[in-house]
């Protein structure tokens, strides 16, 4: 079932829950809100009236972060690296692509024909070993601090998580995105996610757990929710 609220379309799911709870869902903007069983329509209606405002922020956010997305790899842009900005100059050559960084500027060397998928391919490929390679400086100090441990970790392109853990394989997974914001934000996702290796929920203990190890986590998580995701695969 769904309804019409101000233009925008808001998609609903009676369930067997407590609470209403809503949610803006990307890359689209879908717009979903699970209610209890005993909650009558016209009361969906009434707190769906009244986050309106919150609703059209969350679907700006997306489209902002889609309108990312057209990057072509091109000289001119900006991609950010571990916070910092850098203009990109692209160069050609038939020889091999490379990707430097030379004060504000990223040199790209690719092939002039290549297309922006192939430009982005390599692109991420240079990004990934430099997340690997920052991964490996701080998970070992990090599980020596914390005297948690995980498995294995990898690193993984997602839409909409910054990291997870398995509980099954005992896996990290690290987004690659992380790779364009501060360096402190990799750090908190790891302690984060190593939180998980031992507290299944974000209740109290676990708060308590990220407080002890990195007391000022709620400014960095406050930077990751307004720094946008730099594109987002199609
Ligand atoms: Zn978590």
């Amino acid at each position: 079932m769904s309804m019409k609220i101000q233009n925008i379309e808001i998609e609903i799911v009676k369930k067997k829950i407590k609470n209403l709870h809503l949610s803006v869902l990307p890359p689209s903007g879908t717009v979903r809100i699970s209610a209890p069983l005993s909650v009558s329509d016209e009361n969906i209606r009434l707190f769906a009236a009244s986050k309106i405002s919150w609703i059209r922020a969350q679907q700006n956010k997306f489209a902002t972060q889609l309108r990312h997305s057209e990057r072509e790899y091109v000289s001119g842009e900006t991609i950010y690296i571990w916070g910092k900005q850098y203009f990109m100059q692209v160069e050609y050559s038939y020889k091999s692509n490379n990707f430097l960084l030379d004060g504000e500027k990223v040199i790209l060397t690719v092939r002039k024909e290549s297309t922006a998928k192939q430009r982005r391919n390599y692109v991420n490929e240079v990004l990934r070993q430099y997340m690997k390679d920052e991964i490996n400086q701080l998970l070992p100090v990090l599980e020596q601090k914390t005297g948690l441990k995980c498995k294995r970790w990898l690193v993984k392109y997602m839409k909409t998580r910054w990291g997870t853990y398995s509980d099954v394989t005992g896996t990290i997974s690290l987004n690659l995105q992380l790779v364009h914001k501060p360096i402190e934000c990799l750090e908190y996702i790891i302690v984060h996610e190593l939180g998980h290796t031992i507290y299944r929920s974000h209740g109290k203990d676990f708060i308590a757990y990220v407080d002890t190890y990195l007391p000022y986590w709620r400014e960095i998580k406050n930077k990751l929710n307004t720094l946008t995701l730099d594109y987002i695969e199609e």
